[in-house]
């Protein structure tokens, strides 16, 4: 009798240390994966309320603003370099730059400039987004 007891919970204690080992396995994996989600930040770009782009923080790159119309440009394409296509009247124009882990606009035709102003943003500064408001822009990083 006392034997059989002691069998019936030596099979309840390997039961039980395999649950455990599951669970803390799936926990494991669970913070690995928030970490890994955690650090893939993405730069979200929307014009008149609507996402016009979304891309990854981690990824050096240029763009183009022109009335709503995003396009990926070199570094060597600024407004001066535009010429007359850069005129306020003509287009409203700004540069994107997602450089080092952080977004910002760095050149812009608007006439307030604030957007410029506001600098880079890393998407760890509570929310900070970038207005454009003359040009119905915004850009903030999740
Ligand atoms: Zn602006």
């Amino acid at each position: 009798m006392q034997n059989t007891w002691i069998k019936n919970h030596k099979r309840d204690a390997i039961l039980l240390v395999i649950l455990l080992i599951i669970l803390l396995g799936s926990m494991i994996t669970l913070y690995l994966m928030n970490r890994l989600h955690g650090e893939r930040k993405e730069v979200i770009i929307t014009y008149d309320g609507t996402e016009i782009a979304r891309e990854p923080l981690t990824e050096n790159k240029r763009f183009l603003v022109a009335d709503g119309q995003i396009a990926e440009i070199g570094d060597d394409v600024t407004l001066e370099s535009l010429g007359d296509r850069a005129a306020e009247s003509r287009h409203l124009l700004n540069i994107v730059t997602i450089a080092d882990q952080q977004v910002s606009v760095t050149e812009a035709n608007c006439p307030d400039h604030i957007c410029v102003q506001t600098g880079p943003i890393t998407g760890k500064d509570d929310g900070k987004v970038i207005a454009c408001l003359p040009h119905k822009l915004i850009i903030s990083v999740e």
